[in-house]
């Protein structure tokens, strides 16, 4: 329910906890066909990609994740919240005065500036760390530039890492950012680069070398593609655990491989039976029949060319249905597709019943999931939208209620 002692404007998305903990069995058990030792992270940043990280983290807990993954501290000490016994993730980095909460959640940053490791080691040293008890992720950039230590200077942050700093190299990382391109083209350079980088770190500080226990590198289209093979081999010559860190396939959407219908895409045929874990509904509040000629939501962008019978949803731009989508996009309504007429209104959308018999006033209506047989995907969204389902899902507002079923 909510704070009040009324129902709520029905505009809700419904989060499959089950799906989640499926989705990352699968997963995981993708990852263990590429390498037994392999870890797979789950991603919950973003508050579960919108699908509420309340909800999410103990679920993959619960499946048997150990380790999650999220960008900011403040995301990592809200996961710190909900599961204790996690080892915690942060992939954005630390920001200034940042770093003594992390030390104090017992968090894992990952880090690739010298500032960073330097602001580290003191909060690690105040709070009394011994040497090597404080763990990071050392993080490459491997052509993505965007975070992440050049392999010109790293030699210069691989000498912070003393025998005496309490800091410790625990997952040597990079991000791939082109696993979803099936050529594998800028995978290869990238992994040639993290290879030279292993290379680097057992050449200039052995020690530290020694102790590392994670290659970390891929999200859900390389575990689902091809390039999680090929990080796991990469591990197997330097000795180390492959560590994957799974986003979207989590909350059951499959990325989208290029060129459309290469190897591993879209019906995530490559092993892990992905169920979505979202469906976003509302309900129909008042049907009403117009004449043909009416015209339809601000400026008229529809007029009714017959008599028709449309009705009005509780979702609109302020929840996260993309505006644009007025005129071009069905909703689901006794399941069958209505679609949505005129432009989107901030809190409300009309949609084109009158083909579909029987509509009545709080008749459930499916934004994005399943209903009857019909279904609209994220994807759909995205393609609609001009956007990646990753958007869609974080683009939800906060005020839609996440409940879980
Ligand atoms: C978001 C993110 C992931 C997960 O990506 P998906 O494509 O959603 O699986 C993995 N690693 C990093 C660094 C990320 O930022």
């Amino acid at each position: 329910m909510n704070q009040f002692s009324f129902p709520a404007r029905p505009c809700w998305a419904e989060i499959d906890t089950r799906a989640l903990e499926e989705n990352y069995r699968g997963l995981r058990e993708l990852a263990r066909g590429l390498a037994s030792s392999a870890e797979c992270v789950a991603v919950v940043k973003g508050d579960a990609y919108g699908h509420s990280l309340e909800l999410c983290a103990p679920a993959a807990v619960r499946a048997g994740a150990a380790w999650l993954g999220v960008t900011s501290v403040e995301e990592a000490i809200a996961v710190r919240a909900l599961a204790s016994a996690a080892r915690v993730l942060v992939m954005g980095g630390v920001f200034a005065g940042q770093s003594a909460a992390v030390v104090e959640h017992g968090i894992t940053p990952s880090v690739w500036t010298l500032r960073q490791v330097n602001a580290l080691e003191d909060a690690a040293r105040a709070a009394g760390a011994g040497a090597g008890k404080f763990t990071v992720h050392l993080e490459i950039d491997t052509g993505m530039s965007r975070q992440g230590v050049g392999l010109d200077e790293l030699p210069e942050i691989l000498a912070r890492f003393t025998p005496d700093s309490p800091l410790r190299i625990e997952a040597v990382m990079t991000h791939l950012y082109a696993s979803d391109e099936a050529n594998r083209v800028k995978s290869s350079a990238q992994l040639e680069r993290l290879e030279e980088a292993l290379r680097m770190v057992h050449a200039a500080n052995p020690a530290a070398a020694a102790k590392v226990e994670f290659l970390s590198a891929g999200a859900s289209a390389a575990l689902l593609g091809g390039d999680g093979a090929v990080v796991a081999g990469i591990a197997a010559r330097w000795k180390l655990k492959p560590m994957l860190r799974v986003g979207l396939a989590l909350y059951g959407v499959a990325p989208r491989f290029l060129p459309a219908g290469a190897a591993g895409s879209g019906d995530a045929g490559s092993g892990a039976k992905l169920r979505p874990v979202m469906t976003w509904k509302t309900r129909v509040g008042s049907l009403r029949e117009v004449p043909a000629d009416a015209e339809i939501g601000y400026n008229g962008t529809f007029t009714a060319t017959e008599p028709m019978r449309l009705a009005l949803v509780a979702v609109g731009y302020a929840d996260g249905l993309d505006r644009r989508l007025g005129n071009r996009f069905s909703l689901l309504v006794r399941g069958e597709r209505a679609p949505l007429v005129g432009r989107v209104s901030m809190d409300q959308a009309v949609i084109d019943v009158t083909e579909i018999a029987g509509v009545r006033e709080g008749d459930e209506v499916v934004i994005l999931g399943v209903q009857g047989g019909e279904e609209v995907t994220a994807y759909d969204h995205a393609d609609a939208e001009g956007t990646i389902p990753w958007e869609v899902f974080t683009r939800i507002a906060p005020r839609v209620e996440r409940a879980r079923v």
